[in-house]
């Protein structure tokens, strides 16, 4: 069975977490370890810490999430966004690492200019393992997102999550990959079980985290908008699959969709609805 949660808002502090948390019956949940608009966040507060983790341990959460703030491009072909994002990637990433996170999320960034893909995507790579290094983290594992694949964003489909993640190895260090099914759909595939066949025959135990949104725009928009589950134009058989594939289980499911806490619980009822629990 899949761990299902969904991105919390870490407004009011991370005390909050414990209530939404509470309120959704999540097995695990994705947040913004600091303001993700903005470059520099206060060292998190000792109580804090602790209260959280007693949280995580108390409620036997075994996996959760962080995303990457917004502001963060490594694919930057700007030199100074580049150094400014890898400072705040390897900040974040320790960050990560002392809530005890297991995964950061990460979008592969873009050149933001016409380019060759694999010029940006060594750009990825480098920037990653240097980020890596440098933190010196040792739990958190990074996964890279893919994208819906608007302007020059890379991560538009699985063949540059490969490449990236290869990239990677080769400086030595193991990542993974956070698949977003809306993301997947709006960057042009057809969402169905040869999809999910031809993602594990490809990435296979790289995939960390699935976001699990529908989308609110056509397959190959390129349009990143995400809705709730059965709203949009991905088809339920297809969410139904995806969370009843055993090769997929225990790994953190996230909702990203909208309207909020009790929306979010609803989407949470309708995927476990189609749970088929053996007997
Ligand atoms: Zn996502």
């Amino acid at each position: 069975m899949p761990l299902l949660g969904a991105h919390l808002s870490i407004r009011g502090g991370l005390k909050n977490i414990e209530k939404q948390c509470k309120y959704l019956n999540c097995a695990t949940f994705q947040i913004f370890s600091k303001n993700q608009l903005r470059w520099y966040a206060p060292p998190i507060e000792e109580d804090d810490l602790l209260e959280f983790k007693k949280f995580v341990a108390k409620e036997n959460i075994s996996a959760f999430v962080i995303h990457s703030s917004y502001l963060i491009n490594i694919a930057s072909s700007n030199d100074h966004l580049r150094k400014k994002s890898i400072n705040a990637l390897v900040d974040e990433l320790r960050r990560a690492e002392i809530l005890g996170a297991s995964v950061f999320v990460l979008h592969p960034g873009s050149p933001r200019k016409p380019e060759k893909v694999v010029t940006g995507l060594k750009r990825v790579i480098d920037a990653l393992c240097r980020a890596i290094e440098e933190s010196n983290v040792k739990k958190v594992k990074i996964a890279v997102e893919n994208t819906a694949g608007s302007g020059y964003l890379l991560g538009k489909n699985l063949h540059e999550l490969v490449s990236i993640v290869e990239g990677v190895e080769k400086c030595g260090y193991e990542i993974g990959v956070c698949i977003d099914t809306a993301h997947a759909f709006q960057s042009g595939y057809t969402l169905d079980d040869r999809f999910i066949n031809d993602l594990y025959n490809l990435l296979g135990r790289k995939i960390l985290v699935v976001h699990i949104n529908d989308s609110l725009t056509e397959q190959g928009s390129r349009k990143d908008r995400h809705a709730n589950i059965g709203k949009g134009h991905i088809s339920l058989d297809f969410f139904e699959s995806l969370v009843n594939d055993n090769r997929l289980s225990d790994i953190p499911f996230i909702l990203e969709t909208p309207g909020g806490l009790a929306m979010f619980k609803k989407d949470i009822e309708t995927l476990r609805s189609m749970i088929n629990e053996k007997v």
